[in-house]
């Protein structure tokens, strides 16, 4: 069998590229555009093909407005309808795949979020498809996956925002179903914070199991965190001993941190652990025991008890 030219196998890219089109899930919350769930479009650019955003909920016209000027989209789908508010997957997943059944499209993208992750595997089922999950590269259209529609999940540290100008994409209505919603929406009780989110924060300071008590960790985290101007973080054993709420926890079952620093005490470096964090710019460890595996990611490592070797640095910092 012959190869194909080199001029052949770029037209044969440049057709594939031409069919292919994606619907990214945009994600707002009153009426505010969410920018880290931006990332979905600039993987969806990554890959090739045309990008489409959708937006749903109440008054989100002018939200669709605005993503109308994110660089690299085409077109916004916006429904305007207050059932969406909430983001629940039960109604948003029939819509979504009305939506995505109306526009042909060969992938849909939406951030690794607590959202993404509630609602895609739903689509994908409603669609018999197979989902891929938390994708941090695109290598191909189709690495993971034959499947058409392909539903993925994006890992959000692992490609930027992108510019929220410069863009000019055409805005349309889209297709909503009124699917019954079988979940009622009671409330919701967020952790109020003027630290940084720790999602995008640019440094996050966490501490695990070997702060011993909650009352432990309310006194050397923040402080430490605070000095820096970081964000708080947790390992899962310290939020399920209660030390940390549960939005603070890193790792692969928690939230992905890239941040430029990330600082850890108490934290043995278990690979769940090392999941949500490995991606950070510069890693550094406080830990009483030099084999904890967290010394073979970090970059700067202090053996020493952290109820010394804490209060010590924040102090440091304090008096800079
Ligand atoms: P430990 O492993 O107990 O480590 C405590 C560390 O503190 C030790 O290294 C010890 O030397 C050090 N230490 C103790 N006292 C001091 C002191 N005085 N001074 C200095 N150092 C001290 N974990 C996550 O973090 N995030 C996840 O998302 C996550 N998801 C998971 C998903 C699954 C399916 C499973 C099975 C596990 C998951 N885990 C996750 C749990 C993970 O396996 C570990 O159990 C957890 O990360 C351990 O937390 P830790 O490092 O705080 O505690």
């Amino acid at each position: 069998q012959t190869q194909p030219t080199p001029v052949a196998r770029l037209s044969r890219i440049a057709t594939i590229q031409r069919l292919l089109s994606t619907l990214a899930v945009l994600e707002q919350r009153e009426g505010k555009l969410n920018h880290s769930s931006l990332a979905s479009v600039t993987a969806a650019q990554r890959m090739g093909g045309s990008v489409h955003g959708i937006l749903a909920g109440s008054n989100v016209k002018s939200v669709a407005d605005e993503a109308a000027r994110v660089d690299g989209l085409e077109k916004i789908i916006y429904i305007e309808n207050s059932d969406y508010d909430k983001g629940l997957p039960e109604n948003w997943a029939p819509m979504l795949v009305e939506n995505v059944k109306n526009g042909g499209y060969t992938h849909v993208f939406a951030g690794h979020s607590a959202f993404g992750k509630n609602l895609m595997p739903r689509v994908a089922a409603l669609m018999d498809v197979q989902q891929v999950s938390d994708i941090t590269q695109i290598v191909s259209e189709d690495t993971f996956s034959s499947d058409s529609p392909k539903i993925v999940t994006i890992r959000g540290t692992a490609f930027p925002s992108g510019a929220a100008e410069g863009g000019s994409a055409s805005v349309e209505e889209g297709v909503d179903p009124k699917a019954p919603c079988p979940t009622e929406w009671v409330s919701e009780n967020l952790a109020k914070s003027d630290r940084p989110e720790l999602g995008t924060a640019a440094r996050v300071v966490s501490g695990g199991r070997g702060l011993k008590s909650k009352e432990e960790f309310d006194r050397l985290i923040p402080p430490l965190a605070d000095a820096l101007g970081a964000a708080v973080g947790a390992s899962r054993a310290a939020v399920d001993s209660g030390f940390a709420d549960n939005s603070l926890q890193v790792g692969q079952t928690g939230k992905n941190v890239a941040p430029q620093l990330y600082l850890c005490a108490g934290i043995s470096g278990a690979i769940q652990h090392l999941a949500g964090m490995k991606d950070s710019k510069v890693i550094a460890c406080i830990n009483k025991d030099g084999d904890a595996p967290i010394f073979q990611v970090a970059d700067v490592g202090l053996v020493g008890d952290l109820f010394e070797k804490v209060p010590e640095l924040t102090e440091k910092l304090n008096s800079q």
